[in-house]
């Protein structure tokens, strides 16, 4: 199983080399421009032509940009032709984001330097590798993306890389996973992800907002503006830690609701929670699916309905079976915490969905 990541790096560049990437953008457009122009007109999106009829125009045009990027060029604009069927020209902002083959630039992931060639030839930039980034060192580079924030004044590259060979487990070992309010997870093993950290600070912000918003003046709402993102990361770091803390255990196949139908059930909540709920129910999802995948595990998604209203021991449902954040069968009388026998009836669902599928077939939705 190949598994391909992209990662986003910061350029540190030496002092003429803003101004030398922006011109090499603006002459990869103007490249581009050509070639799209002529397949065009000519109606084809064939690479050859397109190289015999324009590249000596394009030379011309854009003396100092070098010839592989030339040809890069041409080669975007020919994918972007037979995207469009040649219907339209294609058409390229002068600062987009540019592609890089590997004869055009060199990534030395070990020291964090990469040296990019530009219209005022090469030019070596630095990108600071954090801990965190040390695992890919093992990684094969296979493309590179330079992009600019013109705004901020900076440079990012963008580096996609693969790992050949994870091998998908074989053994399956599901483990149920509940997403709630209250609880951030539950897994069926018995663990909660409840951290009261999380809850506290969620609880500072929204009585921060509620102030702001009652003031309702444009500095108010700029703060607001400032706060939703600093909550937004907040969570995305708790995501962070609370999927790979589930990932890196014994287990194999993660099991979650299907989100589309969380979204329903949870329609009598308050406005903002339900708009906060919807992305980090997601954003969990995807971070239990990236990092499931890297070791060759997975994640299925089973049906929503009932989840949290029958019994993980007898099957009975019934919707009194739930109160609150107690569930009690009717029936037979088993009791536990209800998002515990939530997460466990969606362990179920998974092992049952997973009987009736093709072992190991990744990223299943069994509703
Ligand atoms: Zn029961």
């Amino acid at each position: 199983m190949n598994v391909i990541r992209t990662i986003t790096f910061k350029l540190q560049l030496p002092g003429g080399g803003p101004p030398a990437l922006l011109d090499t953008m603006r002459a990869y457009t103007t490249a581009f421009s050509t070639s799209a122009q002529w397949g065009f007109e000519n109606h084809t999106w064939n690479k050859v032509e397109n190289h015999k009829a324009t590249y000596k125009a394009v030379r011309e045009a854009v003396p100092d940009l070098p010839s592989s990027l030339v040809q890069g060029a041409r080669d975007c604009a020919c994918e972007a032709l037979k995207a469009v069927k040649c219907k339209t020209v294609p058409e390229r902002k002068p600062l987009a984001a540019m592609r890089y083959n590997q004869r055009v630039i060199t990534v030395n992931l070990i020291h964090g330097i990469a040296t990019i060639a530009s219209v005022k030839g090469r030019i070596k930039a630095a990108f600071p590798i954090s801990e965190y980034h040390r695992q890919y060192l093992s990684w094969t580079v296979t493309s590179s993306t330079l992009s600019c924030d013109r705004k901020k004044r900076v440079f990012y590259l963008h580096i996609s890389m693969e790992h050949p060979d994870v091998k998908p487990v074989k053994e399956i070992r599901v483990l149920g996973i509940d997403r709630g309010i209250v609880n951030v997870a539950v897994c069926s093993n018995n663990t909660f992800f409840n951290s009261k950290h999380v809850k506290n600070t969620r609880a500072k912000y929204a009585h921060l907002r509620k102030e702001l918003q009652s003031k309702g003046t444009r500095a108010a709402k700029r703060k607001l503006r400032k706060i939703a993102r600093r909550e937004r990361r907040f969570v995305t770091d708790a995501n962070h830690c609370i999927s790979k803390q589930i990932v890196s255990s014994d287990y194999t196949v993660f099991a979650l609701e299907d989100l589309s139908k969380i979204r329903v059930q949870k329609r009598r909540s308050r406005s903002f929670n339900r708009k906060l709920n919807s992305w980090t129910f997601y954003e969990l999802e995807q971070f239990l699916r990236y990092k499931a995948e890297a070791l060759g595990k997975q994640v299925l998604l089973v049906d929503a309905r009932y989840t949290s209203q029958k019994c993980s021991a007898c099957g009975h449902t019934y919707k009194g079976n739930r109160e609150g954040s107690s569930f009690r069968c009717r029936k037979c009388g088993f009791q536990l915490h209800a998002d515990l026998n939530a997460a466990r009836n969606i362990a179920q669902a998974g092992t049952s969905c997973l009987s009736r599928l093709p072992v190991n077939q990744p990223h299943v939705a069994c509703l």
